[in-house]
């Protein structure tokens, strides 16, 4: 079972803001896994991406696990 967030194309945000990059998960930086197989998360909170590994839900910047 996935449960991956759809990569946030369709969320609105204000023209020439971009993204902002929050690096990788837990998970993904103990398990150092390659970043080819990891999925973007977004979070509302940062206004950015990071990127999880497997079922990760908790952005790395402020524990948010609400998208
Ligand atoms: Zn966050």
């Amino acid at each position: 079972m996935t449960t991956v967030l759809q990569f946030p194309h369709a969320r609105v945000r204000k023209p020439g803001e971009p993204a902002r990059e929050l690096g990788l998960g837990l998970l993904a930086q103990t398990l150092g896994v390659r970043r080819e197989t990891l999925s973007g998360h977004w979070c509302s909170r940062c206004n950015g991406i990071w990127y999880g590994f497997l079922l990760e839900v908790t952005c790395p910047v402020c524990a948010n696990r609400h998208g």
